[in-house]
């Protein structure tokens, strides 16, 4: 309440004295929790088992570099991307029949082992994996959050589908950790949702239902979905800088738990490193410090798992890759069930039978490692910003 109060008024000194408290009584949790190395790795435990700073550090710190290289090429590029092309009135009703037909194609079963119902935020819900239910949120002046958000859900809720029947009695029934359901996610969001091929295939539906897009050229609507542009909130950030919003926090959150730093200089700490990185500086607390509810509840340890999915994510996109050459030409075509049928023999059917360390390693005969996804980012915002 405390948060929601300084957020509305702005002023980051109304927070201040509760979530003192919350890191006070998170650094004794981490210390009664144990540890080996660092407090921090007890919280992270908590969302991503066996997930340690010791690892982290290495990914993320080369991660950021990385894409702080990629994002000045981005700025120095002449290219520029018509975003004015998303603007519209799109009814509801549409908006729920593109729903449909991209959760069709990607394969979520909503009709006999799930539903689809709307809330404040999207999110995914199941009782075993025989019903799996999302829900979606819609905005009459733009189309695509729902596209995207269903496709993230559908993500999330094809995983559970296709969890092996025999995992039920052993209570292992369920995606086994944040990281590795976000992987699955953002796979379909992003990986396959934004990708070329599945935009070519989507894109005369999108005109069939919405006829503003009649006159609008592929290339352009590829782009408005690849748009990398530095900004100040997470939950709006693009494909290419999200990560960095999440290892600010992960910076932070470390050395807060370890006693380096301390709650009466985050706000500056925070405003730096939005500058150093991302080149922009909160003018106000809610647009900074205030943004996201997570320490609030006591959420310490749960952010990199935002960061964790996209990596792992594209070293399953390397694997598949290698023993389906054809991926995307298949993506285009509209074949989305090898891909589905590839997610399952190789990380959905598991559950939770292997901790997320093994079941990469299992997949992808790899240790956690961020050149995938770098990767990725440096091919795909080559080919938008063709530099
Ligand atoms: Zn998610």
């Amino acid at each position: 309440m405390a948060w929601e109060e300084a957020k509305s008024k702005n002023d980051f000194s109304i927070f201040m004295p509760h979530l003192e408290k919350m890191v006070d009584y998170k650094r004794k949790f981490a210390n009664f929790y144990g540890y080996e190395k660092h407090p921090y790795d007890a919280l992270l435990n908590e969302y991503e088992m066996g997930m340690t700073v010791e690892k982290l550090d290495k990914v993320f710190a080369s991660l950021r570099d990385e894409i702080v290289n990629i994002l000045s090429k981005v700025r120095e590029s002449k290219v520029s991307i018509d975003e004015n092309i998303l603007e519209g009135k799109f009814s509801i009703e549409k908006q729920k029949e593109l729903e449909k037909y991209v959760l069709d194609l990607i394969g979520y079963d909503y009709k006999h082992r799930g539903r689809i119902d709307s809330s404040e935020h999207p999110f995914t819900t199941n009782f075993g994996n025989k019903d799996v239910r999302i829900t979606n949120h819609y905005h009459e002046n733009n189309f695509y959050s729902a596209m995207y958000s269903a496709i993230h859900e559908g993500g999330h809720a094809i995983y559970e589908q296709q969890i092996n029947d025999d995992l039920e009695k052993y209570g292992l029934q369920s995606g086994v950790s944040m990281g590795i359901h976000e992987s699955q996610s953002r796979f379909y969001e992003n990986i396959i949702g934004k990708s070329k091929s599945f935009l070519k295939l989507v894109y005369p539906k999108v005109q069939e239902i919405f006829e503003e897009f009649r006159s609008v050229p592929f290339k352009n609507f590829y782009k408005v979905f690849n748009i990398a542009c530095p900004s100040l909130i997470r939950t709006e950030a693009d494909e290419l800088t999200y990560s960095l919003h999440v290892i600010i926090r992960y910076e932070i959150e470390k050395e807060l738990i370890k006693g380096e730093i301390e709650v009466k200089d985050l706000k500056e700490i925070w405003n730096n490193k939005y500058e150093e990185y991302l080149g922009v500086r909160p003018q106000n607390d809610s647009e900074g410090i205030l943004q996201d509810m997570h320490w609030s509840d006591g959420g310490f340890g749960y952010f990199p798992s935002y960061a964790l999915g996209n990596i792992y994510g594209a070293q399953f996109l390397n694997s598949a890759l290698k023993d389906m050459p054809n991926l995307y030409s298949e993506i285009e075509k509209g074949n989305l069930n090898d891909i589905k049928v590839w997610l399952k023999e190789n990380i959905h059917q598991y559950g939770k039978l292997y901790e997320p360390a093994e079941l990469l390693k299992k997949v992808t005969g790899e240790e956690l490692d961020s050149k995938y996804f770098v990767e990725y980012l440096r091919n795909k915002f080559k080919d938008v910003y063709e530099f």
